[in-house]
């Protein structure tokens, strides 16, 4: 059976530290590429962390039926999943790793049913999450404030995942997440 392997959590708690040690084990599994309408952070480039689109440019996806969900992740950002992406990495006879937001997280485990494993990664608590984003500095106190508050709202969608991972020590957080993947891809 074809899998996909969704990995949600509030901003900050550390998801894309596992996603990347996932990527590196022998996992047979391959990064989904969204697309988004933010600028590039940092040292990320076009066609590894996100392809990069212009709004315009993002909206033409959008009407050509190309996402198989998208969502404005942060005012004025909208970031989403392609269907191209699922397609290329089943082909090279991979399984599929995701990395977005709650929301999506739970509209992809909608549409892939049983094929998904859905994970969400717990931060310990808000507040160290709140220290995690201000270490990173890589966001404006504003965008801080905005991504707190969506984990405040996020954290209430726990729940309704497949399973949780909790980030409070994060080798304890890694051989965890790691284990339940294994599970889910032997089976
Ligand atoms: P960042 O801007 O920090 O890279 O990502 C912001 C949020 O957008 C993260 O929670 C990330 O997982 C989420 N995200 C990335 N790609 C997608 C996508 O294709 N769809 C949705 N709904 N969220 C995404």
């Amino acid at each position: 059976m074809r899998k996909v392997v969704i990995f949600s959590a509030p901003s900050g708690a550390g998801k894309s530290t596992i996603v990347r040690h996932l990527l590196q084990q022998d996992l047979g599994l391959a990064f989904s590429i969204s697309a988004t309408s933010r600028r590039p952070r940092g040292d990320e480039q076009d066609g590894k962390e996100y392809y990069f689109l212009s709004e315009a440019a993002f909206q033409e996806q959008v009407d050509r039926g190309a996402f198989l969900e998208w969502e404005e992740v942060y005012p004025g950002c909208r970031y989403g999943t392609l269907r191209s992406e699922v397609e290329r990495i089943w082909a090279e006879g991979k399984s599929v790793l995701f990395d977005i937001d709650v929301i999506g997280g739970l509209n992809l485990k909608k549409i892939f049913g049983r094929q998904a494993l859905a994970v969400f990664i717990e931060p310990p608590s808000v507040e160290i999450l709140y220290e995690r984003l201000v270490g990173r500095g890589t966001d404006t106190p504003e965008k801080i404030r905005e991504r707190i508050d969506k984990a405040n709202y996020e954290m209430g969608f726990a729940g309704r995942f497949d399973t949780i991972v909790i980030n409070d020590q994060l080798e304890d957080a890694l051989v965890d997440a790691e284990q339940k993947v294994r599970k889910f891809l032997a089976v």
